[in-house]
Formats: structure tokens, sequence, C-alpha cells
């Protein structure tokens, strides 16, 4: 799969609720794996990859537990949010090489449906919790230097362009 880098319109429209998850949504979630890791991303939105279905996967390395949390999550939704909130630095695989400190709740408690139908909620907190909103803003057309003023926004757009250019260039 090819990732759409910014500013493709793709990007900013909204992906349409799953109503079952099928074959066709599992093979889309495998390939969207792939793509992910092949990329070193932390998560992927399917709008990234140009489909408007509500599919987020994600590879999330827990230095702490020495583990692993690679998943995909087909409707996910952000049920409620902590009233902590915690700046960090997010880039983008559609955005590459870009960075800025993006101040978000540190907790949410999601609702998704897995890859065996099963609805699932649960509260995340910490860098997973993270990585899912910034995802899940994906699904709605959002991303994240959407938080920043429109000025650092179209400057780091604007960087993104001549990242792309050099690479086609190489
Ligand atoms: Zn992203």
């Amino acid at each position: 799969m090819k990732i759409l880098y910014v500013p493709n319109p793709i990007l900013r429209q909204k992906a349409l609720r799953i109503k079952s998850v099928k074959d066709e949504d599992l093979k889309v979630a495998k390939q969207m794996m792939d793509t992910m890791i092949y990329a070193a991303g932390a998560g992927l939105a399917a709008n990234q990859v140009g489909i408007l279905k509500q599919i987020v996967t994600v590879n999330i390395i827990d230095k702490e537990k020495k583990l692993i949390k690679k998943y995909a999550l087909f409707n996910p939704k952000i049920l409620s949010y902590s009233k902590n909130t915690v700046l960090m630095e997010e880039g983008c695989l559609s955005l590459p090489e870009q960075f800025a400190e993006i101040e978000r709740p540190e907790g949410i408690k999601i609702e998704y449906i897995n890859e065996k139908n099963k609805l699932i909620s649960k509260n995340i907190s910490g860098y997973e919790a993270r990585v899912l909103q910034h995802e899940i803003d994906h699904l709605s057309g959002k991303l994240f230097v959407d938080y920043l003023s429109s000025l650092k926004r179209n400057f780091l757009i604007k960087k993104v362009k001549k990242v792309i250019k050099n690479r086609e260039n190489k």
C-alpha cells in the first residue's frame, strides 16, 4: 500500500463505519499493518492509504513492560477523555519528517470492534492513548497539525512538499 501525503484531499475526508468486519476488511487491516511496520509507524488509519473505512492499526512498543501491542481497530470511537492533559511530540506518516508538541488528554475510554467482530471497550492511558487519539482523528479527516496555529501548520505542510520532492530526486 502507498501512504498518502498532505495535501492529498483523501486525508481530509471522513471514513465510513463498517457494518461488520468481513474478510475484505481483515485483508485491508493486514496490509495496513505491513505498510505501517515497513514505514516504522506506531499507527495508521485507512484514510492514509486511500481507503475511506473506519480501520486503524497500531504497533505500540511498551519499553517499560517490554511488550509490543499490535492490533487492528474497526469503528473506533472515543467515549470519554481524562481531565488531565499532557504535552507530547507527534509525527505522522502522512507528514514525513515533521514533528510538533501537541497537548491532548492523558487518558481515554474507547470502544471498537476487533477482528473477531467483538465489541471492546477499555480505558487506555499514556503513549497508547496518544497514538489512538491521533489515528482516530484521521478517520474524521483531522491531522495533528490542526492543533497548531495556521502559520505553523502551513509551514509544516510546505516542508512536507520539499521532503517529497527531495525523495523523488534520489
Ligand atoms: Zn497520522
